[in-house]
């Protein structure tokens, strides 16, 4: 096992110091864009790249909703989708907002219409009021009116000072302007092949329908386009073409991600390309949760994601080897895990009482042979004892050693030195005195 890369590949983060320092240009620029407000969010080049998510709670269900629309914001979520697919929903958009304040949860809610927005918008006034940003799907607006009624929604965003995002999607693509494409290839000369027309008819179906949209009254500031597929490669394409063509915020995200790690994976391949080409504003990863599964973790990979790549920080990172034979045990995995977890749960709080302490990087690692060297690099780190080694876990500091444990108390201890270390160095009045000195 090269236990280097090993610690790379399952490390709950990587050391995005050392990527930089040994490749800075591996990031590139952002795309300059328009900003545009979401709410009180900014989303556009000028700013942090937006995590955001989308409920799967039927939106009539006020209390349901709010209770997850409030758990997405406190993992970090930005800003909230809610399906508002029937009146019943439409309906319950106030009630939703009003029990969130209740919860003291101010995060903006983004309403999903398909095929009936424009007579949602025009009869439920609370609802075009409160949200604050909706998503029309070019290609489910209707067919023989399909401008007359983008035209509507268009028009209740302009009069209600609200953005939209034109999201186009593979699998909704307004068919008569894909035929129409697709006969005109046949025609050509030189015919493409049927992947690009398809591509091109994405791209044309967002692009124009941001055109009629500006055309309508709507500012060029208050659109952001999506143009989602499920394959990876397709996802590069189209966004690499649209970045191209369009100064408006790209939202990224590969619709029908998936199951598990099937769904993780393939979202972080995909968005991680973009983003390391300084494509991408505001972003999505679209997991399909297991029965009862914690919806909440499509925005620890959205964050994990930007964290990774040095693009954002949400939360202190923890590194971990990955184990081999020269630990049979598993104490420095569930070390590691416990750790994460103790660091999730610490930093709402930790947010507020140590700025910078998202930086921080932890490392446990599972025996002597890279043990000390990893724990040097990170802030503070452990390096336990492997199997026939000395039963003693040193700790570094900041690169030096500062401790040996032992016993049965290793994890209580260590926790002990990593409130220490966390009050030691990010607290406000530290931080006060360090920006006088
Ligand atoms: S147990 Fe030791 S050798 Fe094995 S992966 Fe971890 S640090 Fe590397």
């Amino acid at each position: 096992m090269n236990c280097i890369a090993g610690a790379s590949a399952l490390a709950f983060g990587t050391n995005h110091m050392s990527l930089h320092a040994l490749n800075p240009s591996a990031i590139q620029p952002r795309r300059k864009t328009v900003t545009v407000f979401v709410g009180g969010v900014p989303v556009g080049s000028g700013h942090p790249i937006v995590v955001q998510s989308m409920t799967n709670t039927d939106t009539a269900n006020a209390e349901a909703t709010a209770q997850q629309v409030a758990a997405l914001a406190a993992a970090g979520s930005q800003l909230v989708r809610i399906t508002v697919n029937n009146e019943d929903a439409a309906a319950a958009v106030p009630e939703i907002a009003a029990r969130l304040a209740d919860l003291g949860c101010a995060v903006p809610l983004i309403g999903d219409f398909h095929y009936n927005g424009h007579l949602l918008l025009a009869r439920f006034t609370d609802c075009a009021r409160i949200l604050a940003k909706y998503r029309i799907n070019p290609g489910n607006v209707g067919t023989k009116r399909r401008d007359e009624n983008f035209q509507t929604i268009v028009r209740i965003a302009a009069d209600n000072g609200k953005p939209v995002r034109i999201g186009v999607n593979w699998g909704s693509l307004d068919q008569d302007l894909l035929t129409q494409m697709m006969d005109a290839n046949a025609l050509a000369a030189d015919p493409a092949d049927a992947r690009d027309v398809y591509i091109e008819a994405m791209l044309a179906s967002a692009l124009r329908s941001a055109e009629l949209a500006e055309a309508t009254g709507l500012g060029h500031d208050r659109i952001i386009i999506s143009a989602k597929v499920s394959a990876v490669q397709d996802l590069l394409d189209v966004y690499r073409r649209l970045a191209e063509r369009c100064d408006f915020p790209l939202h990224l995200g590969l619709t029908e991600a998936g199951l598990g790690s099937k769904g993780i994976i393939a979202s972080t391949a995909a968005l991680s390309i973009l983003l390391a080409e300084g494509i991408g504003d505001t972003i999505r990863v679209s997991l399909t949760p297991r029965p009862g599964g914690d919806r909440t973790e499509e925005v620890q990979v959205a964050q994990q994601i930007l964290q990774s790549l040095g693009l954002r920080s949400f939360a202190p990172q923890v590194s971990a080897c990955p184990g081999c034979g020269r630990t049979t045990s598993t104490f420095f995995q569930q070390m590691a895990e416990d750790i994460q977890g103790y660091l999730r749960e610490q930093m709402p709080a930790w947010r507020a009482l140590y700025p910078g302490v998202e930086d921080m990087r932890v490392a446990v690692m599972g025996c002597v042979v890279n043990g000390p060297g990893e724990s040097k690099h990170a802030d503070i780190g452990i390096s336990l004892p492997g199997t026939f080694e000395d039963p003693v876990a040193p700790v570094y500091v900041d690169g030096k050693l500062a401790v040996t444990l032992r016993g049965d108390n290793i994890v209580p201890e260590f926790l002990r030195l990593l409130e220490d270390y966390v009050e030691r160095r990010y607290s406000r009045s530290v931080s006060a005195a360090g920006a006088r000195a």
